[in-house]
């Protein structure tokens, strides 16, 4: 299945949704389904630190909770994600993990583990509406948003891979997480705020990751940047900007239709005035198509002197796709000129690309 050039798809089909887990629900939320379920609201701080320390939904081995009290609460934490397909690389450092939820959507996640931290990439829609014609998972359209624990579901299978010890390097916890997978997060607005609110705050609410290991990554849905800004969470806006100018990025990033380069990156200065946080510039180097000098040149004239880094990255090759990673002189004449501007750049080492795991490579297909 394909997408007409340029069409934008903000809400998916209507489908059944997800069962209620207790990752969707903030600690005054579970107290009260808690309660519901005929226990005291205190078995939800119980219930919660099995989940979000010890990462388990194993109710049998909570042996602090009443047998009966188990059966019941059990109902909080039904079985989201159902792994499919794992597949790694860089000696095991590095792990896509295809999975199928409960309606048959299927959705990826990749684990990177480098010397210093462990980054999770999450998906936080099962394929994605917006249409990036260099992007696998644009191509084939949106299935529908994930829910807020399916999406934390991702973060706890990884951490609970590395506290096992099952990632080369010794037992482990994520450091950081990207919304770097499959879907437009801003365009799942909800349930990615109730997903990054539980990965940062501390146990029991949540798993305690640092906000600014957290990164939102958006091809710029400039209203839910602004909303992002309000939310008081320090994480990381990372913009998928891909070219300086309109004319090329209404047909790279066809949302540009919608909100041009001067309003995204206007957008993008306010999130680093509200929030103190550097904003991360995406930029996938495709040949002869977005890596000219020129360019380059006005992508520097347009972020000099902002509160920004800019990320380059080498494009991955999908299937059927005519473009490729641009040449390396090329690629070297790009960073040049960002560093002429005083613009703080690097070309991202790009991982996974082997298992079809690195950026814009995730399809989830069996
Ligand atoms: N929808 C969000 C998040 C998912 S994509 C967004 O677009 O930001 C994560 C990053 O990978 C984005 O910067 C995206 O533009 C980039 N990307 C997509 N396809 C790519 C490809 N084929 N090669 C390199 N980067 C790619």
């Amino acid at each position: 299945m394909s997408q007409p050039a340029g069409q934008l798809t903000f809400v998916g089909p209507r489908r059944a949704k997800p069962a209620r887990h207790l990752a969707d629900l903030s600690m005054a939320d579970r107290r009260a389904a808690v309660t519901e379920l005929g226990e005291k609201a205190f078995r939800a701080d119980q219930l919660s630190r099995h989940y979000f320390e010890r990462l388990t939904t194993d109710v049998s081995a909570m042996t602090d909770l009443p047998a009966a009290a188990r059966e019941r609460l059990s109902a909080l934490l039904p079985d989201l994600l159902t792994p499919v397909k794992e597949l790694a690389t860089d000696g095991g450092t590095t792990r896509k993990t295809l999975w199928r939820l409960f309606d048959g959507a299927l959705v990826e996640s990749v684990l990177m583990r480098y010397p210093d931290r462990v980054t999770m990439c999450v998906s936080s829609q099962a394929g994605c509406g917006m249409n990036c014609p260099f992007c696998a998972t644009g191509q084939a359209g949106l299935t529908r948003n994930m829910s807020t624990a399916e999406i934390v579901e991702q973060v706890v299978s990884g951490a609970r891979a590395l506290a096992a010890g099952e990632v080369p390097g010794g037992p482990g916890r994520v450091s950081n997480v990207v919304f770097m997978g499959m879907g437009e997060p801003l365009a799942n607005y909800k349930q990615v705020i109730g997903a990054v609110r539980r990965m940062v705050e501390p146990s029991p609410h949540g798993l305690g990751i640092s906000a600014r290991g957290v990164t939102v990554s958006t091809v710029g849905l400039v209203p839910a940047i602004g909303k992002l800004a309000d939310e008081g969470l320090p994480v990381t806006l990372a913009l998928s900007l891909h070219a300086p100018d309109d004319e090329l990025r209404d047909t790279l990033v066809p949302i540009n239709t919608r909100w041009k380069v001067a309003e995204v990156l206007d957008a993008a200065w306010s999130y680093a005035a509200r929030t103190k946080r550097r904003v991360s510039i995406e930029y996938a180097l495709i040949k002869d198509i977005n890596d000219q000098e020129w360019r380059a040149d006005l992508l520097g004239k347009m972020v000099k002197n902002k509160l920004v880094h800019v990320n380059l990255i080498p494009l991955n090759p999908t299937p059927g796709s005519k473009w490729t990673a641009s040449r390396p002189e090329d690629e070297r004449a790009f960073v040049r000129r960002l560093e002429f501007h005083g613009v703080p750049v690097t070309v991202r080492d790009t991982r996974g690309r082997e298992i079809d795991g690195a950026c814009g490579q995730l399809a989830a297909a069996e």
